[in-house]
């Protein structure tokens, strides 16, 4: 049997640690990169490899995922001083971050000039899929590269290829997204006005999830992290907030008025400068119970 080819990641944070950490389980060899030293922490023990920069990943393996905060940093990794672009063995770059189609575009260009090739590969189930490995991959480029992607891929949930061009999964990302952070936002409403009517908070989210008020919010994100006021899902108010407006200017670009969607960026503005870019989004309910002086659920041991 022959030895699997290391792989390189970088951006080990909330996500793209619990990434890295179920590629590295499913036996494959990474070498990894990370801003912070703490990051390395939880690959001891696995056949995990640290390098100093990007170039350094990109001369030790043909295939570089990234998963990265956002598109400005994204850019520094591939096209900085010791950037990927410096590397010599890269084949194939995978951009796992959540970064729009005009980054996704402009650093395949850059790459390209070096025969590398790029895919887009943003996913979606929070760090609790990552976790269990049923993220979905919002996949796209070109198809025969993308075949030689399953090693990657299967390891980290479903894969749904989007199109043959780079860009179109970042696209599909920033769609998703604006449904996510429309359906944290209009939750967050419904139930401060529902609480602040006189009505049980556990009453409100059973309810509307056996009728049809139901989302993704009210299914998953509120019982699960507001309900026990524990704010955890692992994804901060400001990468929703950057989604949001990445979102927008996807929209602004190609001419589409997103009249919800505008209302919706507002409230993660609000959010962020409200309660704080690092504290978890599912705080965005605290926004508005500050503005009207109740709490949905209560705390931990109450
Ligand atoms: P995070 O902020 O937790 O982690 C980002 C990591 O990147 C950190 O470890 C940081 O040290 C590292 N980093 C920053 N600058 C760097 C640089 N110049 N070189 C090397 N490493 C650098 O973010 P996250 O939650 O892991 O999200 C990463 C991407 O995945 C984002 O684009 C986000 O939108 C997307 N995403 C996150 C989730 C989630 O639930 N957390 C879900 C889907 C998509």
């Amino acid at each position: 049997m022959t030895t699997p080819q290391p792989v390189g990641f970088i951006g080990l944070g909330s996500m793209g640690g619990e990434l890295a950490y179920r590629l590295a389980n499913s036996g494959l060899p990474l070498v990894v990169h990370d801003a912070q030293p703490q990051a390395y922490s939880r690959f001891e023990g696995l056949d995990v490899v640290q390098a100093a920069t990007p170039a350094e990943v990109a001369s030790r393996c043909e295939i570089v995922c990234v998963c990265l905060p956002t598109p400005d940093v994204v850019r520094q990794v591939v096209t900085g001083a010791d950037g990927l672009v410096q590397g010599k063995r890269l084949r194939t770059y995978i951009d796992m971050s959540t970064t729009g189609p005009t980054t996704a575009k402009s650093m395949a260009a850059a790459l390209a000039d070096g025969g590398v090739r790029s895919i887009d590969a943003p996913v979606s189930g929070g760090v609790a899929g990552a976790r269990a490995g049923t993220l979905v991959l919002m996949v796209s480029g070109a198809p025969d590269v993308v075949a030689e992607l399953d090693h990657i891929f299967k390891p980290l949930g479903k894969i749904s290829i989007i199109g043959p061009e780079v860009g179109q999964g970042q696209s599909m990302k920033l769609i998703n997204n604006l449904m996510a952070a429309a359906h944290l936002a209009l939750a967050a409403e419904a139930t401060v006005l529902g609480v602040k009517a006189g009505l049980q908070a556990e009453v409100i989210l059973n309810t509307l999830n056996s009728g049809s008020g139901k989302n993704s919010a009210t299914e998953d994100r509120f019982p699960k992290h507001v309900l026990p006021r524990t704010f955890d899902n692992g994804f901060a108010n400001a990468l929703m907030r950057k989604d949001v407006r990445l979102c927008m200017d996807m929209a602004e670009e190609l001419q589409v008025p997103l009249w919800v969607g505008t209302a919706v960026d507002r409230l993660w503005m609000q959010t962020v400068l409200q309660v704080g870019p690092k504290e978890n989004s599912t705080t965005i309910v605290k926004t508005l119970e500050q503005w009207v002086g109740v709490q949905v659920g209560q705390a931990q041991g109450a």
